[in-house]
């Protein structure tokens, strides 16, 4: 459930007419809507209310400020994988208890910054990350609370790219060497071992893979526990899937939590989740006009002004965007076209042979189901500013990023002296 409908032939986020907005901000932007984030995060909380289940949003779907704090608001945590996210997800008031940092590679100065301000917990993903925690914690005179993330060997997620839990994906502890590790974890000084961890995948769109893999992990928490582990919590990361187009219908968060409970409950421990795209993902547009339309020998082009740099999805992953004029017109003929932008990389296409409404420079596009990975994956390829993102609520519109003019661009940029 999203609020992007038409009124009347004209596309709106909530209240906004897009077509008016286009005219403010100038295109391309994301736009993202508060009431469709609150929902989004309402729905998976209510699956959960009769657990006591931390909601640790993952922060790299999207990490705009502004849409943590509506998420902080919903009483939401911070599932975070680097020490920008953690920063982040703190200056818009999550606060550390409910902050989990996951991620194979943490710094020394990442781990630091987050024994400082008292994560909730830290999702271990190797024997040598475990030992540099242990080490910083000790050091510092503190217990690092911690689970380690173990790698089910389950195969799960729409592509192989964002797929993590087989055996041959660099997350998690290998399956084989799990209970070893809890082992090893339970001698160290500087480590309270709090749970289990596991996150397999993203855009899972059937119950299939989850289940396998959370009732593996219920077995070894019964291990572990055997083995003498206290084990309190179980987070069971995010990776439910979204609709990115019509007819697709990935489970809804109830047959998900009904799902889980059963495999949980005889297992009496905290529930976290990792939720980014099922929350982010389908509250947010791209919005983009069409610069030219060109006729090739044998396919037309619709050349956006919107390009891969600024949502690499369908580059990256091969990914589904459905696409909508933001204005319609009835008796418009139906064409086919490759949904192209101007960057200088046959991959930077959105849509291939997709039927669209005739369209003529100037025409605006919403890309659809774009507010998770979209804007958080952006960069300034080709020398194009970051698009800026929109945040609107009900009649009201804030501009959450601008877009940088071409000296902030380059403003981090210098010339040696020597080369005069
Ligand atoms: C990316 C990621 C998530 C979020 O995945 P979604 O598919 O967006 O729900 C959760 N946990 C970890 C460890 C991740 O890397």
């Amino acid at each position: 459930m999203h609020h992007f409908t038409y009124h009347d032939d004209r596309l709106f986020a909530e209240d906004i007419d897009l077509t008016a907005l286009a005219e403010q901000i100038g295109t391309p932007f994301y736009l993202y809507s508060e009431a469709t984030l609150r929902r989004h995060i309402s729905v998976f909380r209510d699956a959960f209310k009769d657990t006591n289940a931390l909601i640790a949003y993952s922060v790299k779907a999207n990490s705009n400020l502004a849409v943590l704090k509506v998420l902080a608001s919903e009483d939401a945590g911070a599932d975070v994988v680097s020490g920008g996210e953690l920063q982040r997800a703190l200056k818009a008031g999550i606060p550390p208890e409910k902050i989990v940092f996951s991620g194979v590679g943490k710094t020394v100065d990442e781990i630091t910054m987050a024994l400082n301000v008292g994560i909730y917990q830290f999702n271990v993903e190797s024997e040598p990350e475990l030992n540099a925690i242990n080490a910083l914690a000790g050091g510092a005179n503190k217990k690092a609370p911690i689970a380690l993330r173990i790698n089910p060997d389950v195969a799960a997620g729409g592509h192989e790219k964002i797929s993590t839990g087989k055996s041959e994906d660099k997350f998690g502890i290998p399956w084989s060497q799990a209970r070893e590790l809890y082992a090893k974890a339970r001698a160290m000084e500087a480590i309270a071992i709090k749970g289990v961890d596991l996150h397999i995948g993203s855009q899972i769109d059937n119950l299939a893979p989850f289940e396998t893999a959370f009732k593996k992990i219920a077995a070894l928490i019964d291990t572990l526990r055997a083995d003498g582990c206290a084990i309190e919590r179980l987070d069971l990361g995010g990776g439910l899937g979204i609709p990115y187009g019509e007819g697709a219908a990935p489970p809804h968060p109830d047959a998900y939590a009904q799902m889980i409970k059963q495999v949980t409950a005889p297992l009496n421990v905290q529930l976290i989740f990792e939720p980014g795209r099922m929350i982010a993902g389908n509250a947010g547009i791209l919005v983009t006009r069409t610069t030219y339309v060109k006729n090739g020998e044998e396919r037309k082009f619709l050349i956006l002004d919107a390009a891969m740099n600024d949502l690499i999805r369908p580059a990256l992953y091969d990914a589904y965007h459905d696409i909508w004029p933001v204005v319609r017109e009835p008796e418009t003929p139906l064409e086919k076209y490759d949904v192209v932008g101007p960057i200088c990389e046959s991959s930077d296409r959105f849509a291939k042979a997709r039927e669209l409404p005739a369209a003529k420079p100037g025409d605006l596009f919403a890309i659809m189901s774009a507010g998770a990975y979209g804007a958080s994956q952006t960069s300034q390829y080709n020398s194009r500013p970051l698009v800026p993102e929109i945040l609107v609520s009900g009649e009201r519109y804030s501009v959450i990023r601008r877009r940088p003019d071409f000296e902030t661009m380059i403003a981090g940029e210098e010339i040696p002296d020597w080369l005069g």
